[in-house]
């Protein structure tokens, strides 16, 4: 495997330099220096690459887009998961949807009143490829026996799912313009909101407030006419540069914003009760993204 099959399967590579470059979808291109490429296939759904990269760790690309890189996915797992969780009174069931790198999954796994963990990923491939070629991101929480896996799509998975079986759904899912286009839609929340126990919460990861200012407007609006309350947190992104990446919530009677905070699980290195509370505090620049009250 070499970088010629990298140029092939359409990626720009500076063969001299060694750079990759990633075109983002908006606005700006990112060169990372390549220090080795460990495998690269196409699954039915998507070019998989996990690579070297200088200053990064290892990283995992989809369709030539970051998904996970080793020196901050811990910043954007504990966020996802453990704001949910904290606020929870408890959490039994949790549905996680997308998430094939496992760092989603080894951050519920801290939790050991969770009783059943669905994760539904789309892409088996993604699963094998990042068990292999990331191990130290999803850990052993791979053969934690509470976790089931489903490879299907999410939207079909939640339109089958029984009502208000879960206590969090998580949606740690590529951004829209890729397979994962269905779980920003309304009919999706709907769907989600029915999956949802009462007292439930939905989070999912929705972008940037300043480069996908619109998108995210629109995901907000959608979750507004679907669940009671709902909002926007944030945590700081290095290796998607795009400096804040967003979560969007959707609550059946919790407020992860406002209500107590159980406190942290062990062993994180980024969330802690203070660092959830002040990942809600909106600058008056982000504050128009805040759904209507
Ligand atoms: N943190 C990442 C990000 O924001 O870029 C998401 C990473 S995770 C690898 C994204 C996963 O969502 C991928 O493994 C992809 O296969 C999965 N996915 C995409 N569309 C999906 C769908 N419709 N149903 C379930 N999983 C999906």
């Amino acid at each position: 495997m070499g970088v010629n099959e990298l140029t092939q399967a359409g990626w720009q590579v500076d063969p001299e330099s060694g750079w990759l470059v990633e075109n983002q979808t908006v606005g700006f291109q990112v060169r990372w220096r390549l220090q080795r490429l460990l495998h690269h296939e196409r699954s039915p759904y998507q070019d998989i690459v996990v690579a070297e990269l200088e200053g990064f760790g290892r990283a995992l690309f989809l369709d030539r887009i970051l998904q996970v890189a080793e020196l901050d996915e811990f910043i954007y797992h504990e966020m996802l998961v453990h704001v949910p969780l904290a606020s929870l009174p408890r959490a039994r069931r949790v549905l996680i949807i997308g998430g094939g790198d496992g760092g989603t999954l080894r951050e519920v796994s801290r939790w050991p009143e969770v009783e059943a963990i669905d994760m539904v990923e789309l892409d088996e491939a993604v699963v094998r490829v990042c068990r292999q070629w990331l191990p130290q991101v999803g850990g052993t929480a791979w053969s934690d026996p509470r976790l089931q896996i489903h490879y299907a799509d999410g939207f079909a998975f939640l339109q089958k799912a029984e009502p208000g079986r879960y206590d969090a759904i998580l949606v740690d899912c590529s951004d829209p313009g890729t397979p994962a286009d269905t779980l920003y839609g309304e009919t999706f929340y709907r769907l989600a909101y029915r999956a949802l126990a009462e007292g439930g919460l939905l989070v999912q990861q929705a972008l940037s407030p300043f480069i996908h200012r619109e998108a995210l407007t629109t995901i907000t609006g959608r979750l507004a006419t679907v669940f009671p309350d709902s909002g926007v947190y944030y945590c700081p992104s290095i290796a998607y540069l795009i400096g804040l990446q967003a979560f969007v919530w959707g609550a059946r009677g919790t407020d992860p914003g406002a209500g107590p905070v159980r406190g942290a699980p062990q062993g994180t290195r980024w969330y802690t009760p203070e660092v959830h509370r002040a990942a809600f505090v909106t600058p008056p620049a982000l504050a128009a993204l805040r759904p209507a009250s």
